[in-house]
């Protein structure tokens, strides 16, 4: 029997895969690619399944699970000149170039950096997913993303000539934005299922703490640095960091847990919208805006927050829930506000209006009715679009 994407990602939905493959190795990885493009078979690259809806029908095609790991320090003790400029707020102390195959998960490979006293992705420690997926939408939160810290990858490029060939693309060349780059984009751009590029492995700029001085790293985040009890843009010790960032984002249901249903997601399924500053002014007083830079016309942008705007539109934690005793008149719990909407099998998540979670027994299609409601909810409260963060393949929002 084929297997299910509902067995391999957080949101615990998804239909068959017409062909599987677990790939253990690189080569494996870069073989079974490379096999499905010659047969002209549709592929799908899978991580760790974090950020994916799979249409309830399934895959037609190769699913390539990237299931092979391995960690390793490239170079010790000088800087690179070709590497970034160390962060203004770094203590000195010597870079360190790591390498994360693919399919690592992860957040053990930031649990290893923090335990081996290398600062630069503490503050993305308990986001789920493999390393080899994290530059694909430049992974971010509390104030990092992966942007920061990445000098260059290893990927299979499909359109190389000859059938495809390993490349190195440096952080210039992947054009990183917010939650995008120029291999989400080889995806988003021509609606196909996979990117041109298929990440092997990543090289991470990391820095040690002078000799005898304690590892620290700068909190760039207000909300951790109130959790921390520090100044933002202060130094705190890089194992207190994670501690407080995976607590943090337990508390939102941002960490993965079986157990708990707030975290069947896929994390924030909206990305907070870059608009023009106009837009902001037609906003009730205290929706929270940052300054994005300028459009390419010049044109002033602000980011939006879409948690706030999802809450303002009148959709709470837990919206699409069943009521606890169902309303007169509606079926199944099911009343005017949405409660009940998709059976309630997919919700909001109660910890945070961000996800949208598998209360148990959801299809992808249940998801996806929760995330239309809030999507068209906020177009009609405030005209703003909302724009999804996850992929969704062979079905849309
Ligand atoms: C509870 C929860 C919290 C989250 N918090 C955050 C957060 O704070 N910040 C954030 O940015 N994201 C967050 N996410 C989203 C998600 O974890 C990240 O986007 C993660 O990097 C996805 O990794 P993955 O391996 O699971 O990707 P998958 O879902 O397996 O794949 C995602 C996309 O990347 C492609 N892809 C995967 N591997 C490769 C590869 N090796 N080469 C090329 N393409 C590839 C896939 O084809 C697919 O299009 C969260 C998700 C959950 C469930």
């Amino acid at each position: 029997m084929s297997e299910r994407l509902a067995d391999h990602t957080t949101t615990r939905v998804g239909g068959p895969a017409r062909r599987w493959v677990s790939a253990r190795s690189e080569a494996a990885a870069v073989e079974a690619v490379r096999a499905a493009d010659a047969a002209g078979e549709p592929l799908f690259v899978l991580g760790g399944g974090s950020n994916t809806l799979m249409a309830d029908a399934g895959f037609e095609g190769t699913v390539v699970h990237m299931a092979f790991d391995g960690l390793e320090v490239l170079g010790e003790g000088e800087t690179d000149p070709e590497m970034a400029e160390p962060d203004a707020t770094d203590r000195g102390g010597d870079a360190v170039v790591v390498r994360v195959a693919a399919g690592h998960r992860w957040d053990d490979a930031v649990a290893w950096t923090v335990e081996h006293g290398l600062a630069g992705i503490e503050a993305l420690s308990g986001i789920p997913g493999s390393a080899g997926a994290t530059p694909v939408q430049n992974v971010g939160a509390y104030g990092a993303d992966v942007s920061q810290v990445l000098v260059s990858l290893r990927a299979w490029d499909r359109q190389a000539p000859g059938g495809g060939a390993v490349v190195e693309l440096s952080a210039d060349e992947l054009r990183f934005g917010y939650r995008d780059s120029i291999i989400k984009r080889s995806m988003v751009d021509s609606g196909a299922p996979s990117p041109r590029w298929i990440v092997l492995s990543i090289d991470l700029r990391l820095r040690r703490a002078a000799s005898g001085a304690e590892p620290t790293a700068p909190v760039r985040y207000a909300q951790l640095a109130k959790a921390l009890g520090v100044e933002e843009g202060s130094q705190a010790g890089l194992r207190t960091v994670r501690e407080q960032v995976l607590a943090l984002r337990a508390s939102k249901g941002m960490v993965s847990d079986g157990e708990d249903h707030d975290t069947w997601s896929t994390g924030s399924y909206f990305t907070n919208p870059i608009v023009p500053a106009s837009v902001r002014a037609r906003l009730p007083e205290g929706a929270p805006a940052f300054a994005a830079g300028t459009a390419p016309d010049g044109t002033e942008l602000v980011k939006l927050s879409a948690a706030w705007l999802i809450d303002h539109a009148g959709y709470g934690r837990g919206f699409g829930l069943p009521e606890v005793a169902p309303r007169e008149g509606g079926p199944d719990g099911r009343g005017p506000d949405g409660t009940g909407l998709a059976g309630g099998r997919a919700s909001l998540s109660t910890k945070h209006t961000l996800a949208v979670t598998n209360r148990g027994g959801a299809s992808t299609e249940d998801v996806l009715t929760i995330a239309r409601a809030v999507r068209d909810g906020v177009r009609e409260r405030f005209g703003v679009e909302l724009h999804h963060e996850p992929m969704i393949i062979g079905t849309r929002l």
